[in-house]
């Protein structure tokens, strides 16, 4: 289907269309509200014709324009997983749970702090950021999601369907279309490839269960895969490089860590 992308500071949200209007996958940081607005703009989009926004997961490069938008339109239903509802109202990137950097290579990079560093890696993550968002309160309109999730169940007008795909986060879901094109947040990442990340993210907290989450998605049969990070490829990326980084290399960081050595 026709799937509008909406570029960001360091990620991609999307807009569906569908005969009521736009389902919105994901915000961005805080700090890209006029640039997010610039770009609605462009893509000749109202925030009242915004009707539902589905949250990959609460992260702020994800969540950080919730609050803004939603002012905008009160009417809009924030989509979300079940598990993500406390930590919105955090406002803070949940870090109870273990988080790995990718590989060796990535951390030695990121100690480097070499040329290729500062022009690559912090691409990624913006100067001031702090991991925090504006904490959301989910309202009674918002819809809560505790497993697999039809779109048309939830009012949504589009064929296609929400399934869990944790392993990024706790909370990390993506949207699969019945024609194969998925929306899959930090679920898998086209980044920093000569890193050596093999289409994961950098962070991420269960590895194992990031991997059963590709074969979930491979299995529901996606095709064409969107990540928030980098640029759509096919999901016959996903089943090459399976499992491809191994425990083992990965080094546990905890987050605050990893963003100061970004910095
Ligand atoms: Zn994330």
């Amino acid at each position: 289907m026709d799937i509008i992308t909406l570029k960001l500071s360091v990620t991609h949200c999307f807009l569906l269309k569908t005969k009521e209007g736009y389902v919105l996958i994901d915000t961005g940081y805080e700090a890209d509200w006029e640039l997010f607005r610039r770009r609605l703009q462009e893509a000749g989009v109202e925030f009242s014709q915004l009707r539902q926004i589905i949250l990959t997961h609460h992260h702020d490069d994800h969540a950080g324009l919730l609050n803004l938008i939603v002012k905008e339109n009160p009417r809009i239903q924030v989509v979300m997983s079940r598990c993500a509802k406390e930590l919105l109202a955090r406002g803070e990137n949940d870090a109870a749970h273990p988080k790995g950097v990718i590989n060796r290579r990535v951390r030695l990079l990121l100690t480097l702090k070499r040329f290729i560093i500062m022009l690559t890696l912090k691409k990624y993550v913006p100067k001031n950021r702090n991991l925090k968002f504006p904490p959301y309160e989910v309202r009674p309109n918002d819809i809560l999601i505790s497993g697999e999730t039809r779109l048309e169940a939830i009012g949504i007008g589009l064929k296609g369907r929400i399934i869990k795909t944790p392993g990024h986060t706790i909370d990390s879901l993506s949207v699969l279309l019945d024609d194969g094109d998925t929306l899959v947040g930090d679920a898998a990442a086209n980044m920093l490839r000569f890193a050596g990340t093999k289409y994961c993210v950098i962070g991420v907290s269960d590895l194992d269960e990031y991997y059963r989450s590709w074969q979930r998605l491979i299995a529901a049969g996606a095709k064409r895969i969107m990540p928030a990070h980098g640029k759509p490829f096919s999901v016959d990326k996903l089943i090459a490089n399976m499992g491809r980084n191994k425990k083992q290399n990965m080094v546990m960081v905890s987050q605050g860590r990893l963003e100061k050595q970004l910095r």
